[in-house]
């Protein structure tokens, strides 16, 4: 049957990478009926915290990636970790370590005046007929994994096709430390086997850390799941996607404005293709995600096109669930709307907006006054447009306030001032709404409050 996981360290926000690797697993398994585990991998105790895996889950969720287990958390694992390297130790796969930090670190300095490749040299190692140093007093020890000695590693990657490594190239991995917590490539591989784990879907970082952990199911005796390895994404500088050039967290795009089935949309496309499709919907993904068509390249992140996709999901979009979104957005601007005044605003307005930040932007003059640049008021508002403006004001006074009144009146005006169309609706807008270009001026007021309108009008 089918298992995937997803194992997020929790030092920090749900990543793009993480979200990504999340979601192939989620449809991957959902694709073939199985089930999708969520495993917290917080045996890096200082850097962990509660914070984060709330991060962590509600950004899951935001997304649609339901679990059918967990979350599982590795700290709650120790005593079977423990007993699973005891018996390690017993059957002599592994060994207690006791070189002090300074005789590893003498190590290595003269491996590499030797120019040679930095590894542990086995000195603890112990071997049939060899004879270990004295234990020594008072030192705690590590445990390491022993490592075959030669031999290849080879797995059929399912991203990266046939991968090969000699053991050779491998050293004997730390696989307890001295405060008894296990390292991630040990306590990953006794979830896995535990959590009978069948597919790992994971960054390419991850690639070199694999040959070990085949080692270790091996000596446990555990199958083998299958790996494969997501090529990275890169920002558009051609570097990895960090922090340090812009928003990497699944929680920044939602703060910004974006809707989940677009990233969903989008983050599925970074790595994986069918055919020409760019806009599916998440049934479609589901049914199309068999583990085939992952990329071996890198994926470009292209901020341009996932708002191509977002302003495509928010035309589709429900106007009370953007009313709602927008809302939110507008409080965070000490703007306080009501989703029923939202809603037409909404309709109106999507077309035009590729995230529910720019719908606020927009919509943000029904409730506060957006003042028109120096520029714009200098480019369309004269004194000559003052009388029109007036009667217009007046006219709308006593105006029962609907689009079909608002145009006839602003006909009317036009006609009365020998004016054209653009001459009066332009200074309108700019005074009513802040800028010279808007959907349709009397679709457009119609939302306002009239009393707004004339106060707007009236203050030229
Ligand atoms: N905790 C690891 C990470 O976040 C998990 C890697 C894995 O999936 O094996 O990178």
């Amino acid at each position: 049957a089918v298992r995937t996981r997803i194992a997020p360290s929790p030092t920090g926000f749900l990543h793009l990478g993480t979200a990504r690797t999340a979601l192939y697993s989620w449809a991957y398994a959902r694709h073939y009926g199985g089930k999708f585990v969520l495993r917290i991998e917080d045996t890096d105790v200082a850097r962990s915290t509660q914070d984060s895996v709330d991060q962590i889950l509600a950004a899951m969720h935001w997304l649609g990636l339901d679990y059918d287990e967990g979350p599982i958390y590795q700290m709650q694992r120790l005593e079977r970790y423990q007993a699973v390297i005891d018996q390690l130790i017993a059957e002599g796969k592994a060994y207690r370590c006791y070189c002090s930090p300074e005789e590893l670190d003498a190590m290595k300095a003269a491996q590499e005046a030797r120019g040679e490749k930095r590894r542990y040299d086995g000195t603890w190692r112990p071997e049939p007929g060899k004879v270990l140093p004295p234990v020594p007093e008072g030192v705690t020890p590590v445990v390491r994994f022993k490592n075959p000695i030669d031999g290849d590693v080879v797995w059929d990657d399912l991203v990266k096709g046939t991968i090969s490594i000699n053991n050779r190239e491998i050293d004997d991995l730390i696989i307890q430390r001295t405060d008894g917590v296990p390292t991630y490539n040990f306590a990953v591989v006794v979830d896995d086997w535990d959590m009978q784990i069948s597919h790992v879907f994971r960054g390419d970082e991850h690639v070199n850390n694999t040959p070990w952990q085949i080692n270790i199911f091996n000596a446990l005796g555990a199958p083998l799941p299958k790996f494969g390895h997501m090529a990275v994404i890169l920002g558009d500088d051609g570097q990895k996607l960090s922090k340090r050039r812009g928003a990497v967290s699944v929680t920044a795009y939602e703060e910004g404005g974006y809707l989940p089935e677009a990233m969903l949309n989008y983050l599925s496309r970074l790595g994986w293709s069918h055919g020409d499709d760019e806009l599916f919907s998440r049934e479609q993904l589901v049914s199309w995600f068999d583990g085939t068509h992952l990329n071996k390249s890198p994926a470009q992140w292209d901020p341009a096109k996932l708002e191509w996709v977002n302003s495509h999901y928010i035309k589709q979009a429900d106007d009370a669930r953007l009313a709602q979104l927008v809302a939110v957005q507008l409080a965070k601007r000490g703007i306080t709307a009501s989703v029923e005044r939202l809603q037409p605003m909404c309709a109106l307005f999507k077309d035009r907006c590729s995230t529910t930040v720019a719908l606020a932007d927009w919509l943000a003059m029904y409730f506060s006054q957006v003042e028109a640049s120096a520029e714009e008021r200098a480019a369309h508002l004269n004194d000559s447009i003052r009388p029109a403006l007036r009667s217009l004001a007046d006219k709308f006074a006593t105006l029962e306030w609907n689009k079909a009144a608002i145009q006839a009146a602003i006909k009317e005006t036009i006609g009365a001032h020998g004016l054209k169309m653009p001459q009066l609706a332009i200074p309108v807008r700019v005074l009513v709404c802040g800028r010279a270009q808007t959907p349709s001026v009397d679709a457009v007021l119609e939302l306002f409050e009239k009393e707004i309108v004339i106060e707007r009008l009236q203050s030229f």
